[in-house]
């Protein structure tokens, strides 16, 4: 035995930039998946430690490492684009999924058959190469139509240096791409991911050329609006097509005079426009103008024939009452 296991340390495992593998299977024998390893990025810059030890009570792994990770900052992966990753005008859940990515932790079939999860199995858009990430967001024929869409229309050409999931466009060192390319970028892989996830477990086919259109719109919905706008909780909370059509109402204006703007819109699960107006109304209080505003729209939508299923307003009052007196 060519180590002590009482003195070991993670960096006694790491032989210039790469794992000892030789090391690592006197320590664990047959009990790690090589395969994976080998494949995996690993920094050796930063000295490393153990965070969690099994007689850590009554903390859990999670925040035993982000205590650990938040007490020192020299400590932190020293690459420039993860902070550009938190960045980007996107929503939490395509920052995050792109966090993963960039970790080399989406769940590709790829991903299951290097941990021994799952037989390697073809990408569900082409059935002709294998699903790693570099193929899913990238290299696939049927995404590559994706990213053409995407060239036209930023009006440049998209190509990813080292791949996409090297994550180089998004380092400030080496991207050529604004802040608003690369909000974009996230998003469509985002989308790419969950049409890939539709296809997978429901066996629906996801309109994959509008992707670059919904991210565009959902980056211009994070860029342009203020952090209260809510067609923004229409993408966060995931509705379905059973929610849809969407009624959106707001009112603004002052107590002073009494006079308020109301406007609405109504649209579908893909933010296609079905109908949008607007009025004055005169109104003691906030809650009288946001109540007006809704019946207004109610009725606007009645004229027409048409019809919501959900409804955003942004008065939580109203909200109760409404609810208090449907019960
Ligand atoms: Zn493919």
């Amino acid at each position: 035995m060519s180590y002590n296991l009482d003195s070991l340390r993670v960096s006694n495992l790491v032989l210039e930039n790469s794992w000892n593998l030789n090391l690592l299977y006197e320590v664990f024998g047959n009990n790690l998946n090589f395969d994976y390893l080998i494949n995996d990025k690993i920094s050796s810059n930063n000295e490393n430690c153990w965070v969690w030890y099994p007689k850590s009570r009554k903390h859990k792994l999670t925040s035993m490492v982000y205590a650990h990770f938040n007490k020192d900052a020299s400590t932190l992966n020293p690459w420039d684009g993860w902070a550009n990753i938190w960045r980007l005008k996107i929503g939490p859940r395509p920052k995050h999924f792109l966090w993963l990515l960039l970790h080399n932790g989406i769940k590709t079939y790829d991903y299951l058959y290097r941990l021994n999860l799952g037989p390697q199995t073809f990408c569900k858009f082409c059935n002709l190469d294998v699903e790693t990430s570099e193929h899913l967001f990238n290299t696939c024929t049927k995404v590559q139509l994706i990213w053409n869409s995407v060239s036209s229309a930023l009006g440049k050409q998209v190509n990813f240096q080292g791949g996409f999931s090297s994550g180089n466009w998004l380092s400030p060192a080496l991207s050529e791409y604004t802040k608003y390319d690369q909000s974009v970028f996230a998003v469509v892989a985002w989308l790419i991911w969950k049409a890939r996830c539709i296809l997978v477990f429901q066996n629906e086919i996801t309109d994959m050329l509008a992707i670059p259109i919904r991210a565009i719109n959902h980056v211009r919905e994070f860029s342009q609006t203020s952090s209260s706008h809510h067609g923004k909780q229409l993408i966060l909370n995931n509705f379905t097509f059973t929610d849809n059509p969407f009624l959106f109402v707001s009112s603004a204006g002052s107590i002073e005079n009494g006079v308020f703007g109301a406007g609405f819109y109504l649209t579908d699960t893909n933010s296609q426009l079905i109908c949008a107006g607007s009025c004055s109304n005169c109104a003691d209080s906030v809650l009288e103008a946001d109540a007006l505003a809704l019946s207004s729209a109610l009725g606007s939508l009645f004229a027409s024939d048409l019809q919501t299923c959900t409804i955003f307003i942004a008065n939580a009052e109203l909200y109760y009452i409404i609810k208090d007196g449907a019960s």
